[in-house]
Parts: C-alpha cells; sequence; structure tokens
C-alpha cells in the first residue's frame, strides 16, 4: 500500500513546512519536494495541515466503579476518528496474580484483535506484596515501562499507601520503569465526602466541593518528595490545578525529573457544568474534579513552561442515564470519569490554537510527541520522519461547527463538549500507512491496531 500525501502543511514537534509524504509499507518512507511514486495513491491536501498520529497515553476500556464498567476496546475506533492512532489503557493487576500476568491476560481476553488503533497498558499495582514489587524492572523487559499507582480511593482495592508509592519508586528506577500516581489525598476527601452526605449534600456538584484543590496538591507534593527519596522520576497523571502545577514547576526548579499531563476537559471545562440541573452535573464527575476558571487558565500556563508536558483524554465511558444514574441521591456512588476519546485534538485546536495559547508545534508535541517519549515508544510513534510508523493526520483547520454526541462512535449517550463551537477538524487519518478515516468518517475494522512494546526511560529521555 502506497500512498503520496502532496501539497500540505508538515507540522511537527519542531517545526512547520510544506512538502510532499511519501508512505509504503505502513512506514514513511519519503518526505520532500515533488515526491512520486508510481503506483501510490495520491492526495491533495492543499491548505491542510500533516500531523503525527496522536497518543492517548490515559484511556479507560475497562474501569469499574461500583460494579459497573465503561465501554470497552471495541469503541476505540472514536480514537482513530479524532485523530489518536495510539491509545495507552489502565490494567489493575489482579489480586493473587503477577504484573505481567494481570496485564498480559486483559491483553489477550480485551484488546488483541479488538482494537481499533494501535496500543499499550499501564499497569496499575494494587498488591504490593514484596514478589510484587520484586517483579517491577521485568515490566521494562516486556515491553510495559510505565506503571500507576493509585493515592485516592480510600479503601478501594487499588488504592496505595506512601510505603507502596516509595518501594514502587525504589524499585522502578532501577529498569527505567516510570511510576505514574493519581495524586489526591483520600483521607481529606473521605472526611468531606462523609461531612457532606451528613448534612445532605448529595447532589453532583458536592462531587467537587469533597475534592478541592488542596486534595491534589497534597499528595502531588507528597509524591514529589517520594519521589525524591527514592531518586527516582515520577509523572503526575491529570493535573488539574494552579497548586500542583506549582509543585510540579518547583521540583523541577530543583532539578528532579518530574512532569505532570492535563486532560482537554479540564482545560475547557469548568465546575459550573456540575451544576447543571436535573443530576446533568453527574455527567462532569470525574477526579480530580473540575476546576473553576482561573486554574484552567493556570494549566495553559503549565502546558506553555513545559512543567505540564502531555494533554489525554482520561477517556471513561460510562452511560448517563443507566450508570451515573447510580449516584441519585448520593454524589459518591456516580461512577467517576467522562467521555472524551474522540474529542482531544479538536478541542486542543479550537481552544489553544485557534484562540493563541499554544502553537501548532506545541500541540503536537502534547497530543502526541511528548506521550510517545514518555512511554518509550519514540520515534516509532509521535513523529514524522523517514522511518517513523506512518501514522498521519491530515488535519482540515477550515471546518467549523459543534461538538455533539451524534458524531462520537464512543458508544456513549453523552458528550462532554456538547454544543461547544469546533473548529477544525480531522479529515484523513492513517494507521500504519492504512487509511482509517476518509473525509471525517471512520473507515477502518476493529482489530486493526497492534500492541506496542515500549522502551524503558521515557521520561529521564523526556528531560
Ligand atoms: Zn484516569
Amino acid at each position: 500500500m502506497k500512498t503520496i500525501i502532496k501539497n500540505g502543511t508538515i507540522v511537527t514537534a519542531e517545526s512547520e513546512y510544506c512538502a510532499d509524504m511519501l508512505m509504503e509499507d505502513g512506514k514513511i518512507k519519503a518526505i520532500g519536494k515533488q515526491v512520486s511514486c508510481e503506483d501510490a495513491e495520491v492526495i491533495d491536501a492543499q491548505g491542510k495541515y500533516i500531523l503525527p498520529g496522536g497518543i492517548d497515553q490515559h484511556v479507560h476500556f475497562s474501569f469499574q466503579f461500583n460494579g459497573t464498567s465503561t465501554r470497552g476496546f471495541k469503541t476505540s475506533c472514536a480514537a482513530a476518528a479524532g485523530g489518536t492512532t495510539t491509545v495507552i489503557e489502565f490494567v489493575n493487576q489482579v489480586k493473587g496474580k503477577g504484573l505481567i500476568e494481570s496485564v498480559e491476560d486483559y491483553r489477550k481476553k480485551n484488546a488483541d484483535g479488538v482494537a481499533a488503533v494501535d496500543y499499550s497498558f499501564h499497569v496499575v499495582m494494587t498488591d504490593p506484596r514484596l514478589e510484587v514489587v520484586e517483579e517491577i524492572p521485568q515490566l521494562a523487559q516486556v515491553g510495559y515501562p510505565v506503571m500507576k499507582l493509585f493515592m485516592a480511593y480510600k479503601g478501594m482495592f487499588f488504592h496505595a499507601d506512601d510505603e507502596a508509592i516509595l518501594k514502587a519508586l525504589l524499585k522502578a528506577k532501577e529498569a527505567g520503569v516510570t511510576v505514574m500516581v493519581h495524586a489526591e489525598n483520600a483521607d481529606i476527601i473521605d472526611v468531606f465526602q462523609k461531612q457532606l452526605i451528613a448534612e445532605g449534600k448529595t447532589a453532583p456538584y458536592y462531587h467537587a466541593v469533597s475534592r478541592p484543590p488542596v486534595v491534589e496538591a497534597e499528595a502531588t507534593r507528597r509524591a514529589i518528595y517520594l519521589a525524591e527519596t527514592a531518586g527516582a522520576p515520577l509523572y503526575i497523571a491529570h493535573v488539574t490545578c494552579r497548586e500542583a502545577v506549582d509543585e510540579i514547576g518547583a521540583a523541577m526548579a530543583r532539578g528532579q525529573s518530574v512532569c505532570g499531563e492535563t486532560c482537554s476537559h479540564y482545560l475547557v471545562l469548568d465546575e459550573s457544568n456540575l451544576a447543571k440541573p436535573d443530576f446533568e452535573g453527574a455527567k462532569y464527575v470525574c477526579s480530580p474534579a473540575l476546576r473553576t476558571p482561573e486554574h484552567l487558565e493556570y494549566l495553559w500556563h503549565g502546558l506553555n513552561l513545559g512543567w505540564l508536558n502531555a494533554v489525554s483524554s482520561d477517556h471513561c465511558g460510562f452511560d448517563w442515564k443507566e450508570q451515573k444514574h447510580m449516584g441519585h441521591g448520593d454524589f459518591r456512588n456516580i461512577p467517576n470519569g467522562a467521555p472524551g476519546l474522540q474529542n482531544r485534538l479538536s478541542v486542543l485546536w479550537t481552544y489553544g490554537v485557534e484562540k493563541g495559547k499554544i502553537s501548532r508545534q506545541q500541540l503536537v508535541d502534547l497530543y502526541a510527541t511528548s506521550p510517545a517519549k514518555v512511554n518509550g515508544l519514540f520515534p516509532q510513534k509521535g513523529s514524522l520522519c523517514v522511518g517513523a510508523d506512518a501514522d498521519v493526520v491530515i488535519f482540515d483547520p477550515d471546518y467549523e461547527g459543534t461538538f455533539t454526541v451524534a458524531d462520537m462512535l464512543h458508544e456513549v449517550d453523552y458528550c462532554s463538549y456538547e454544543g461547544m463551537e469546533q473548529k477544525g477538524r480531522v479529515d484523513t487519518v492513517f494507521l500504519r500507512g492504512k487509511k482509517v478515516v476518509s473525509n471525517g468518517e471512520y473507515i477502518g475494522n476493529n482489530g486493526d491496531g497492534q500492541w506496542l512494546k515500549g522502551s524503558p526511560f521515557g521520561l529521564l529521555y523526556q528531560s
């Protein structure tokens, strides 16, 4: 399969230029002026931008909450439709099983032959027994160089205390495994939640009241000091507030290898959404919680400073009608998370590039290149260099419309950005040279995706 994209403007994390691109056998074969190839399909991309396929390093296709689950890997076609060609899913270690066994079992059962885009995993350590901690270095050898620990969710089986985090950090650094944390103080949340419910404050809005910025700031700071104690790199998932951004910036200034991601919804949706009437606020219940507009502005600032280096979706597809309503009468029972897999690139373009908050090069870095580096997938992924996988997005900047659930392939009954203005859209997507989106329409298949083996020392390579 050979394709030439002509007359487009190629955008990378470093530069922008007009050139033709030849894709052959799943790879980028040539970039230059007047590239030709006899039997190639030729696509004219005049007036359009050519971007690397996105890497969404934070998705949940099998997240369980109160016994109910998110939509599975078969909905990963939504990633492709939104310009994301690689997703990285979280897998909980199963009690009694090892880390690698848990993730490999999950992969075979849920992703192989089903995923519509390429995929990898972050394993969540839930059972920090000695032999499990000892297994951490092997994660890097088999291709899983990032693991995750949850500081939030007191009483849940996947909650990790400081001892577990420190042990993981000490072991992980030996082998180039990066520890990623969900940083929220579980005890503060628990006390606040019980207090609010006792006062009869049960509506979705109180989800945000129960986990204010200090909850995130304290845990972020604690995780950073644990990483300093261990002399290990640290990655902070879904940073949402000024205080946490500042903790990361201060650690970087001290020379620590620390960085964080934020997510598209934290950049454009504020906590007023949680106050929507008729239980609609439940659609926006995610953790950490949505913040006030000042924090949103500061997140853009954090991206510009490089204190945050990626924008993920934290896609978590729970239906509003059935699943979110489990928390009617008690916000603690609302499944946490919101869908956004398909919207990430267009949200960043509309509210970042078009509003002058980030450049096109920064967009590419935040949605593709940096996450590829953190996860040990660069330059095979997140790059438009010759020899890289031909994961390529042709982006039409002239499109104007609105985000709506009718356009979503995620099989969830709502869109987090419903009714919001959209400028620019994904026109065409290639996954390793195969066209999976054409003229905005998804034309790929389940099973198009392949498992990716990550290399160790991603976060160190990044810095
Ligand atoms: Zn998440």
